[in-house]
């Protein structure tokens, strides 16, 4: 194992920026009253994340009443789908998402089908991307809420979260974006989008993990997951995790400062990994929209290999990524996504995800992009399928 680690999940968790600590600390050290103390040393940690709260806001073209802080994307997710159904049920009981949506929300809409609510989920492309007319043919008189998720954390297809916002509004549904992998990473803003919630997570923009955020547009009824105290303009209980909430509004501030650079950076190394791997490695193919796609996602499909072993050959040599199975369930199942957009399980067994940050350099890609080539070599020579097929025993490969 090399001593330096190349860091290539960055859509799993990205790393605590410095600033980030160096903004919290101070809330850990000395400020931690608790911003519903009425004495001063409370009220002034309440006037700094309702400056955190009024910063944010404006980074996402929201207004700071329609900004509530959150434990995490999840709970963000959460909240948006299962409470609007609820405070909305009157209305109908029918609720539109994708097939390719993050576990937080196809969990919530389970849960949702188990209590009474019928879901219908969109179908997408070969390449993830939502077709407007099947998302119009959903929607229904008795439809009381949309959900799309809009960069993919698995294959980064970018869906256009407008035009679906906007046919979801001619049809008086209300739409929920779950965009925890494109905040601090791509322009986003509540007014543009045309969204009546978004969800984002701290943790995917260099904040720590255990901060999210929900925006709510201003008039629609919800209601928090949690009952207690009147903290979040009383819809969502519990006292504010003070020093989290600073670091993640600083996260974003330098996030959207850097944004412009760190896209271009993100994708040009995206593009030089995914052009060297598929023209340096037989039988790969890409998943995921070609050009619609979050800057930094790389996810391809590796024919007569184990994803799994891909990954603990490629750690053996200091780079960290992720593979196409259900990740953390400890599950054989192949990703839902990578099913969703057509491959087989054999194919979407054999699939890598590498997620690039900002730190990410050009000799990193190409150290891997060599990693890559030599253990897909060495697991194609211990698999028996791969033999088949060199041997002329399997006709054809699935992926040229
Ligand atoms: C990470 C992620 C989540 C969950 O966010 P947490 O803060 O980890 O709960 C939800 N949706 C997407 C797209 C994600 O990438």
């Amino acid at each position: 194992m090399q001593d330096k680690i190349i860091y290539l999940d960055n859509a799993a968790t990205t790393a605590v920026a410095p600033e980030v600590i160096q903004e919290m600390l101070p809330y850990f050290e000395r400020y931690w009253g608790n911003p519903s103390s009425l004495y001063d040393f409370g009220q002034q940690v309440r006037a700094d994340i309702t400056d955190a709260r009024t910063r944010i806001a404006a980074n996402l073209g929201a207004s700071a009443d329609n900004l509530y802080f959150t434990s995490c994307g999840t709970e963000s997710n959460n909240w948006a789908i299962k409470e609007t159904m609820f405070a909305y049920q009157n209305k109908g009981r029918h609720f539109v998402t994708s097939s390719i949506e993050h576990h937080a929300t196809s969990h919530s809409a389970e849960w949702l089908e188990k209590r009474g609510c019928e879901v219908s989920y969109v179908k997408v492309d070969h390449n993830g991307l939502i077709n407007l007319e099947d998302f119009r043919a959903a929607l229904r008189p008795d439809t009381v809420m949309a959900s799309i998720i809009h960069g993919n954390n698995e294959i980064g297809t970018i869906q256009p979260i407008a035009e679906l916002a906007a046919i979801a509004r001619e049809h008086k549904v209300l739409f929920h974006t779950d965009a925890v992998q494109t905040v601090g990473h791509l322009p986003v803003n509540v007014e543009d989008l045309g969204v009546d919630f978004l969800s984002a997570s701290g943790h995917k923009f260099y904040a720590p993990k255990g901060v999210g955020l929900l925006y709510i547009r201003k008039g629609v009824k919800t209601k928090g997951l949690l009952d207690g105290g009147a903290q979040e303009r009383k819809r969502r209980a519990g006292t504010e995790n003070v020093p989290y909430i600073m670091g993640m509004a600083r996260a974003l501030d330098l996030s959207i400062e850097h944004l412009s650079e760190r896209a271009a950076h993100a994708t040009k190394l995206r593009n030089h990994l995914i052009s060297r791997v598929l023209s340096e490695v037989d039988h790969c193919r890409l998943n995921g929209h070609p050009t619609l796609r979050l800057p930094g996602n790389a996810n391809i499909s590796f024919e007569f290999v184990e994803g799994e072993s891909l990954l603990l050959m490629l750690e053996q040599k200091g780079i960290l990524a992720s593979s196409g199975s259900a990740c953390a369930s400890g599950s054989l199942d192949p990703s839902h996504v990578l099913l969703a957009i057509g491959l087989s399980h054999e194919i979407a067994h054999g699939s890598l995800r590498l997620t690039i940050g900002h730190e990410t350099t050009q000799a990193d890609i190409d150290y891997t992009v060599e990693a890559i080539k030599e253990v897909v070599a060495q697991l194609r020579e211990m698999s028996p399928l791969y033999e088949d097929f060199i041997a002329g025993r399997k006709a054809v490969s699935a992926i040229k």
